[in-house]
């Protein structure tokens, strides 16, 4: 079983051709769906009392929920905008409300879990959690640039306590104070973290290891609407490979890399979660043959 731990939110998203208003989001959600394609997952999440049923019956349907707490206040809200590019983001909001103070508890059920990742969301909670799993063999965590503004000296001490750090370019170059992302993976690893794989957007990622660089390429695509999410999917979708293979073997990773491309690439082709639940069975097999048609030579 793989644990998610992260933020569930309601988004808006200000993209050029489309506006949503409080469409259910949060890096943890993104990240579950998407894991939920290879292995059971669960959720731990608060909500608020402002969540619908709508919103709820979609978490369950691919998710177990023991570890969603409804609490009393209003869902964590974001709302960002994109260029007409589609490739900068600018926050305009970021309300924790009952993400604020929330006090997770792991279900009994969880604790067994051996693969756990800590998605976007206040890395001191991140930290305190991680320690409540009783067998971990593989942990991961992502962060953003608004906890690397408000609380850095916390996110150096999350990324002690786990295996791998997903990340995007921007924020590991934020994060690290450097501007080569070989310095900045450096500095990642001597913090503490094994493995640091590096997002570039539409351009794929790095991974780096001992002193080994393993690049990917993004799956290409001509239209995309909403980069939302695309982060937070790929490390589902990497973690819930290797949860489902129940490995931790380099060869394992570098698929699970793989898969993260693939399932990055589906939340992209449409607005908000949509790209996710709309994935059919077949459809990401498909994509993996054509991912790997693309980049044979
Ligand atoms: P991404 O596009 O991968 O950066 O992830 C976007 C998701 O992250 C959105 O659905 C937001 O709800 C969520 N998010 C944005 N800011 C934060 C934050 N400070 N902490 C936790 N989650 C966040």
């Amino acid at each position: 079983m793989l644990t998610v731990f992260g933020s569930t939110a309601l988004d808006t998203i200000r993209t050029p051709t489309k506006t949503l208003k409080n469409v259910l989001g949060g890096a943890a959600t993104y990240a579950a769906i998407s894991s939920s394609n290879f292995v059971k997952t669960g959720l731990i999440a608060v909500v608020g009392e402002d969540f619908s049923r709508k919103n709820h019956n979609i978490l369950s349907k691919y998710l177990d929920l023991q570890g969603l707490t409804i609490s009393k206040g209003k869902t964590f809200r974001y709302d960002g905008k994109y260029d007409n590019t589609l490739s900068t983001r600018s926050t305009l909001k970021t309300e924790l409300n009952v993400l604020g103070d929330f006090k997770p508890i792991v279900p009994d059920e969880y604790k067994k879990s051996q693969f756990v990742y800590l998605a976007n969301n206040d890395p001191e909670q991140n930290t305190k959690l991680i320690k409540e799993f009783d067998n971990v063999k593989f942990s991961m965590c992502d962060t953003i640039d608004f906890w690397i503004s408000t609380k850095r000296s916390a996110v150096i001490k999350m990324i002690k306590n786990v295996d791998a750090v997903v990340i995007n370019d921007e924020e590991a170059k934020l994060l690290t104070k450097e501007h080569n992302l070989i310095k900045c993976a450096k500095k990642m690893r001597q913090w503490g973290a094994k493995y640091i794989i590096i997002k570039k957007g539409e351009h794929g990622s790095l991974m780096f290891y001992d002193d080994v660089v393993f690049p990917t390429a993004g799956f290409s695509l001509e239209n995309v609407v909403d980069p939302t999410g695309a982060g937070d999917s790929f490390a589902g979708a990497m973690i819930g490979y290797l949860a489902s293979k129940k490995t931790t073997k380099i060869s394992e990773i570098k698929k699970a890399v793989v898969y993260g491309n693939v399932l990055g690439s589906f939340a992209v082709e449409r607005y908000g979660l949509d790209g996710l639940l709309k994935i059919k069975n077949g459809d990401i097999k498909k994509r993996l043959k054509s991912y790997e048609k693309m980049i044979q030579f």
